[in-house]
This record gives structure tokens, C-alpha cells and sequence, in this order.
């Protein structure tokens, strides 16, 4: 199983959920999120992540399908 995980730097808007959501995922790279280590928090969390985003920057896929 791969995860992929991409955050939008166009889209982010800096709110910061994601890295409470799914901590040690996403970090802030300055006013946008990144991918730090995507095998730091449960998948579930890292849904929820994307879920929560209130711009939709970051998009999941699993075995190349988007989740
Ligand atoms: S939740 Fe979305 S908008 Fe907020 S920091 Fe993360 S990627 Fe950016």
C-alpha cells in the first residue's frame, strides 16, 4: 500500500488544521503546509487532515487512487 499525500501551496492558506489533525504529517513551511512524514500519523488521521482543510489544498490517494 502507498500513500501519497499533496498539499497545494496555491490552495493553502495557512490555517493550520492539518498539522493538529495529523501531527507530524504536515508541517508549516512558512505560511503554507508541507508533507513532512507521511507515515507519522494513522491514515484515518491524515483523511481527516484533508477533510478538515477548508481550502481543499491537500489530496490523498492510495495506490494511486485519490481516497
Ligand atoms: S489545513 Fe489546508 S489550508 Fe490549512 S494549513 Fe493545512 S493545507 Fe493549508
Amino acid at each position: 500500500m502507498v500513500i501519497e499525500i499533496e498539499v497545494s501551496a496555491a490552495r493553502c492558506m495557512g490555517s493550520k488544521t492539518c498539522t493538529h489533525a495529523a501531527e507530524g504529517v504536515f508541517v508549516m513551511a512558512g505560511d503554507v503546509a508541507r508533507v513532512a512524514d507521511p507515515g507519522a500519523a494513522p491514515l484515518d488521521d491524515i483523511l481527516a487532515a484533508a477533510e478538515g482543510c477548508p481550502t481543499g489544498a491537500i489530496k490523498v490517494r492510495k495506490d494511486g487512487q485519490q481516497l
